[in-house]
């Protein structure tokens, strides 16, 4: 029997996913088959993952909070943050997990003696990146646009600011977490407040893949060591599929076929 898996989110149509666990499906012959749905209201995402036929999806930006709502059991580290970005039927029941925050970790791998981090934004990302860097020991700061997305990392005795209160410090890495630049030409915040952040980070991360965002830009224009979203994906994409698959094939060769799809 054939498998069915699905991307959920809005906007979906740049997402690479699709790409990268076909890749997987079709070079070792997994009987499977990865579409994208553009989906505009996260509260349906149950009844159509369950319409679809789906046995598992992943979900992007704005639904991982509704995605977690929607699960009859959270499992690992999605519980601890409230966030979903994958999605396995079990039997008939929505299982919930998060892969984003060891797909990052995979993917900053390269980047020596991180200790402070600054993150901009506040939504699903920003939660699972700071809850894994909190557990490694790192010291995190936040900064978002908006206060109210901010008390969830107060719990978490996070420093946190909104654009009017944020004071410089000196950091090791900043990771931009927010959707500026995906869909538009925005930076993550004013830019004479990223001017002053890039001139004090070694190391610069954006989440967002698959175009150079401003923000990325100015931090290569001034030569710090960057990356975007594209390892993020990859370390994010390898753990879902071995839920997809059911652990039945073996990491690196995930790893290996998915690559490949960064190619095309
Ligand atoms: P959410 O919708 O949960 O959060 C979005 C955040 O971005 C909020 O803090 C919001 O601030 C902020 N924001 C949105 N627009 C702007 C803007 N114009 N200026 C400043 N801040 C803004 O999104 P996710 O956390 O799910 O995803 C965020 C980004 O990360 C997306 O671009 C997504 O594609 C990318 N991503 C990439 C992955 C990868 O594998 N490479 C994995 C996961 C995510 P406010 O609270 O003020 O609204």
């Amino acid at each position: 029997m054939h498998k069915f898996f699905s991307i959920f989110g809005n906007p979906v149509s740049h997402s690479r996913s699709p790409l990268m666990h076909n890749a997987v499906f079709k070079n070792l012959n997994y009987k499977a088959c990865y579409t994208r749905t553009l989906l505009q209201d996260g509260t349906k995402l149950k009844e159509t993952f369950f319409a679809l036929g789906l046995d598992g999806a992943n979900v992007t930006v704005p639904h991982k909070e509704s995605a977690y709502e929607a699960c009859d059991e959270v499992r690992g580290f999605a519980k601890k943050i409230g966030v979903v970005n994958t999605l396995i039927n079990e039997n008939g029941k929505l299982i919930g997990y998060n892969t984003d925050a060891d797909g990052f970790m995979y993917a900053i791998n390269e980047f020596k003696n991180i200790k402070n981090i600054l993150v901009l934004g506040a939504g699903g990302t920003a939660k699972a990146l700071a809850q894994k860097f909190v557990e490694e020991g790192l010291h995190v700061n936040i900064l978002n646009r908006n206060q109210a997305r901010l008390a969830y990392f107060q719990n978490l005795d996070l420093e946190c600011s909104t654009w009017d209160d944020f004071v410089i410090q000196k950091y090791d890495l900043v990771v931009n977490t927010t959707s500026a630049g995906l869909g538009d030409e925005n930076l993550p915040a004013p830019k004479e407040i990223i001017d002053t952040i890039l001139n004090n980070t070694r190391y610069v991360a954006d989440a967002i893949y698959g175009k150079v965002t401003p923000f990325l830009q100015l931090a290569k224009d001034k030569q710090l060591t960057c990356k975007d979203g594209a390892d993020m994906l990859l370390g994010q994409g390898v753990l879902a599929n071995e839920l997809f698959c059911n652990f039945e094939i073996d990491k690196e060769t995930i790893k290996k076929e998915m690559q490949k799809s960064f190619l095309y």
